[in-house]
């Protein structure tokens, strides 16, 4: 799932080109980079390429709204890329940007960029949670752009945040829901952080608005990490790319480098107590688990351990010696459904 991984030469272009003022965005301290120019952005590749890079290497514009830049302003930046393009040492250009940034003329510009992948930010698939937080676009706009990029052959992204203001359970049913149906090329889950000078700040300030932190969030994830994976969705990243400027400008919500692995922890922790019900308290097994999950299995500080023995069972985990995932106690073996594979490849 995911598709083989490609290298990415990443450039982040903060707020530029935007009207809008989202609840949760200070995109400086989200890329962590000052403001980009078309110039900047050719010396970055320049640097970048003076090393060998794969031929399947994709040039990316991340961190803003890039469609919705002015055509010159876009043209200028995608110019910067034509020399990697037509050279060869890039195969492809991403982009990322807003629903109501994607119309039918803006098509033939990306084409001829060799733009082959386009992420929308979504964030949500409820009109209210959409008005609420100032995106200013309805999720009727996110499914026109998505099926006008995917009806003209771009692969699409979906980025979804979960935790905005004003959502409701039945909110976040309804984007996983519309993501689901959709069925996205890939998909980014961020779990909602509070930076400072944003709307949502003040809010939370207010006290108009209490954000969910990092364990609440895990529990929110998890299972949509699960979801997707029964889906066919893959998930190239859950929580925003840690860096030291996002970490100071953090107030509240959730903010955690490793919250992929904390959700995947969790997922283990549950299954495994899933399996764990069938058996008497006090039972002694054995979880197997490939080689590579060991440590998700076991969880931050062994805690997945901890949380089986507050249940009653003693827990040993080791690695299967056939890549498989198995709970054996009492001379059974019981398989542990739903297995996340953890091979979506992480993009910035
Ligand atoms: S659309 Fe919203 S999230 Fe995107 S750059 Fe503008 S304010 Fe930030």
């Amino acid at each position: 799932m995911g598709g083989p991984r490609r290298h990415i030469v990443p450039l982040f272009i903060p707020h530029e080109g935007c009207p809008h003022a989202c609840s949760f965005c200070d995109q400086r301290a989200i890329s962590g980079e000052g403001q980009m120019t078309p110039a900047k952005a050719a010396e970055a590749l320049r640097q970048a390429f003076s090393f060998p890079h794969p031929a399947d290497t994709e040039i990316a514009f991340f961190g803003g709204s890039f469609t919705c830049l002015a055509r010159g302003r876009m043209e200028a930046y995608l110019e910067a890329a034509r020399p990697y393009l037509e050279s060869g040492r890039a195969a492809s250009v991403r982009c990322s940007t807003r629903p109501d940034g994607v119309a039918p003329d803006i098509l033939p510009l990306l084409r001829e960029y060799r733009v082959r992948t386009v992420e929308l930010g979504a964030q949500s698939f409820s009109d209210r949670v959409l008005a609420l937080n100032g995106r200013g676009h309805t999720a009727a706009q996110i499914e026109n752009a998505f099926y006008l990029l995917r009806q003209n052959g771009f692969a699409v992204g979906l980025q979804i945040m979960t935790g905005l203001p004003g959502e409701t359970a039945e909110d976040l049913a309804l984007t996983v829901e519309s993501v689901c149906r959709l069925h996205p090329d890939m998909l980014r889950i961020y779990p909602a952080a509070v930076l400072d000078g944003t709307p949502m700040a003040r809010w939370m300030r207010e006290g108009t608005f209490i954000p969910k932190g990092v364990e609440e969030q895990v529990s929110i994830c998890a299972p949509i990490l699960a979801r997707m994976e029964r889906e066919g969705i893959p998930v190239i990243r859950v929580g925003l790319h840690p860096s030291a400027e996002l970490e100071r400008k953090v107030v509240g919500g959730c903010c955690h480098p490793a919250f992929k692995e904390l959700c995947l922890s969790r997922l283990w922790r549950e299954r495994a107590a899933s399996a764990l019900a069938g058996f008497p308290a006090g039972t002694a097994a054995e979880l197997s688990v490939p080689a590579q999950a060991l440590s998700q299995a076991l969880g931050q500080k062994r805690e997945n351990i901890g949380y089986w023995g507050r249940l009653g069972y003693r827990v040993r985990v080791s690695a299967s010696p056939d890549g498989g995932a198995y709970l054996a106690a009492e001379g059974r073996k019981i398989p542990l459904r739903e297995e996340y594979k953890p091979d979506a490849p992480a993009l910035p």
